[in-house]
């Protein structure tokens, strides 16, 4: 069973990637660190729900 979810930048609150996630191995709201194109540099991207 997996999810469509969208994660956003933290800085700049842009959306930046698409991702999809098994939910029952990750239920809770997913934080990674991935590199946001307009702050240019590695940014905290947060699941959006
Ligand atoms: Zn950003």
């Amino acid at each position: 069973m997996r999810v469509q979810f969208t994660l956003r930048c933290e800085t700049c609150k842009s959306e930046n990637y698409q991702y999809t996630k098994n939910k029952q191995t990750h239920p809770s709201r997913m934080e990674v660190k991935k590199y946001c194109k307009r702050c240019d540099k590695v940014t905290m991207h947060k699941e959006k729900k």
